[in-house]
């Protein structure tokens, strides 16, 4: 299998040719066909595996075949994240693989002042990646509402919960439409995680590497 095969928007498999990817990896290859369609997506895959682009590209795809807008204070695609520094390479391949897209992101967590992040996030954004302490900050101050979101992802959600992150993250699936697509990763699926994924997630695909 090449990128080639997926039928992945013109701008999206141009980006993969300058980064000099030809071959997905298996988690990839297995992710890319139903969450291009849509589906939700239970994974199990550590990182290194190329799991954030099994996310990224489908998510771009979809982005570049819809025409609608990211509504004021608002976000369509919400990713979470246990950390900092995955948010920060995750908004970094956001940026990398939707280079050729018109896409604005913006990436927010804790232990920096908050008031860049409200400004940036005041017209709206297509792609929003967060940690959960922080996310629910700027939704209390009115900075962000959720309402809008169509895509949401959650990474290395066994990590999340080992942060003390599940309340947070229980109240942000809460303001979340029903309809939405979810995508679930994790590097390994204990009972609790298995559990939220039953929860979250909606007749998923199931991908493990
Ligand atoms: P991740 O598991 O998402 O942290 O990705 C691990 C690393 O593999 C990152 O540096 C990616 O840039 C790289 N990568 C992801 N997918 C591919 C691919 N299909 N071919 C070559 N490198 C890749």
């Amino acid at each position: 299998t090449q990128f080639t095969d997926f039928g992945l928007a013109q701008p999206v498999l141009r980006a993969l040719e300058e980064a000099g990817y030809q071959t997905p990896t298996p988690i990839q290859t297995q992710a890319l066909p139903p969450a291009m369609a849509g589906r939700d997506l239970c994974g199990i895959a550590q990182t290194g595996t190329g799991k954030t682009a099994a996310f990224a590209l489908p998510i771009l795809h979809r982005l570049a075949l819809s025409d609608r807008r990211a509504p004021r204070r608002g976000c369509r695609v919400l990713v979470l994240s246990p950390t900092r520094e995955l948010a920060n390479q995750i908004a970094d391949s956001f940026a990398d693989y939707g280079r050729h897209l018109p896409f604005t992101s913006t990436v927010v967590f804790g232990g920096v002042t908050i008031g860049r992040q409200e400004r940036a996030l005041a017209p709206g954004v297509d792609i929003l990646v967060a940690t959960p302490g922080r996310l629910i900050d700027l939704v209390d101050r009115r900075a962000l509402t959720l309402e809008g979101v169509e895509i949401l992802v959650l990474d290395e959600a066994d990590q999340m919960l080992d942060l003390g992150f599940i309340h947070a993250l229980k109240r942000i699936v809460r303001m979340l439409p029903a309809k939405r697509q979810s995508l679930f990763f994790s590097a390994t699926m204990p009972k609790n995680i298995a559990g939220l994924a039953e929860q979250y997630l909606s007749d998923p695909v199931q991908v493990a590497v």
